[in-house]
């Protein structure tokens, strides 16, 4: 396990870890507790079950839950949704207007998911079943409030960019910002941040938009579908300019040469990303990162700023996460061969 499943982020505001019982990394989810009970997410149908017994641990009648709002329709963040309706009848499931009819009928989100992952067993392997929502229990929304029974209400960003039908919450209550992935990716383990470009639908210009629009909101904590939340929202800004900047240049670059996709991700790996600590600093090739193994130990001078200079999401898929021995950053998640670590 790689943190506890159930975390307090705040005073009536939770997280659930989806990744401690999930076949892959899916997203988290955020409970707000305010007499019902609001899920931001849903995660997947093998996630969902673990979810509801979370709840339950925290003496929450599930029935409780009236209100679901994914903030996209990615089968990772939105896979569960038929399932959770399917044992909540009464639960409403606020949608981006352009999402509606994938959750109505899912058969077009996994033909697309079958480009990402391969065969329809895999889908079926890493996300359980992927279940229709009836009409009645889904509602669309853009740029709007909902109203909860308390008399409070949460706010919904229309937030293009990591996909066109994404949306973004705010809770004027506890100032939490739930941006699923219209910002960035965030390892709470190591505090790593790095960009949420998924394919097919990302787009650069209207992320930078969209990140301009939720600043302005104001938030005093940011909180991540992927994974966790942080409480310095400035911070998360400023790095989330600073890495677009270095990917969009750093790919340009590579396109006004004249390289093609293959060599340009080559690029990307041989990227040196830094892990930052106060008093050294490592390097590695982006492309070593994805060779890490589980149990591999890169010894850095206390890892309290660590921190990726460069990373691509679609590259960067091992976990850093700061290890009981506070003189090195472990590696969680399983990736490839094996650790070709690069001091200098
Ligand atoms: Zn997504």
């Amino acid at each position: 396990m790689i943190v506890p499943q159930l975390l307090k982020v705040t005073d009536g505001l939770y997280y659930f870890e989806s990744r401690t019982v999930s076949p892959f990394a899916v997203s988290g989810v955020y409970l707000i507790v305010r007499g019902e009970v609001v899920l931001i997410e849903a995660g997947t149908s093998i996630s969902v079950p673990h979810l509801l017994k979370a709840i339950e641990g925290l003496g929450i009648d599930p029935e409780r839950i009236t209100t679901l709002i994914p903030t996209h329709v990615h089968l990772d963040h939105a896979g569960g949704a038929g399932w959770l309706v399917e044992k909540l009848p009464h639960l409403k499931v606020w949608v981006h207007n352009r999402g509606l009819r994938h959750l109505a009928d899912p058969s077009r989100l996994i033909k697309s998911a079958e480009v990402l992952y391969g065969t329809r067993e895999n889908i079926a392997r890493l996300h359980g079943e992927i279940l229709p929502i009836p009409g009645d229990n889904l509602v669309g929304i853009e740029d709007g409030f909902i109203h909860l029974a308390d008399g409070s209400s949460l706010q919904t960003l229309d937030t293009p960019g990591h996909a066109p039908h994404h949306l973004t919450i705010f809770d004027p209550v506890s100032k939490s910002l739930f941006c699923g992935e219209a910002l960035v990716h965030y390892l709470p383990e190591s505090r790593l941040l790095y960009p949420a470009v998924a394919p097919p639908g990302f787009d650069l210009e209207i992320s930078r938009a969209t990140i301009e629009k939720l600043r302005t909101v104001n938030p005093a904590r940011i909180c991540f579908s992927q994974f966790g939340w942080r409480d310095d929202p400035e911070w998360v800004f400023s790095e989330i300019y600073r890495q677009l900047d270095f990917y969009a240049r750093l790919v340009k670059s590579g396109l006004d040469q004249g390289l093609d996709v293959e060599e340009i991700r080559d690029r990307l790996k041989g990227t040196r990303i830094g892990l930052r600590s106060t008093l050294t600093q490592t390097t590695l090739r982006l492309g070593d990162v994805l060779s890490l193994q589980p149990g591999d130990v890169i010894p850095v001078d206390l890892p309290e700023q660590v921190m990726v200079d460069a990373a691509s999401t679609s590259v960067f898929s091992a976990r850093i996460g700061t290890s009981r021995n506070r003189n090195a950053v472990e590696i969680i998640a399983p990736t490839k061969s094996t650790l070709p670590v690069n001091q200098n």
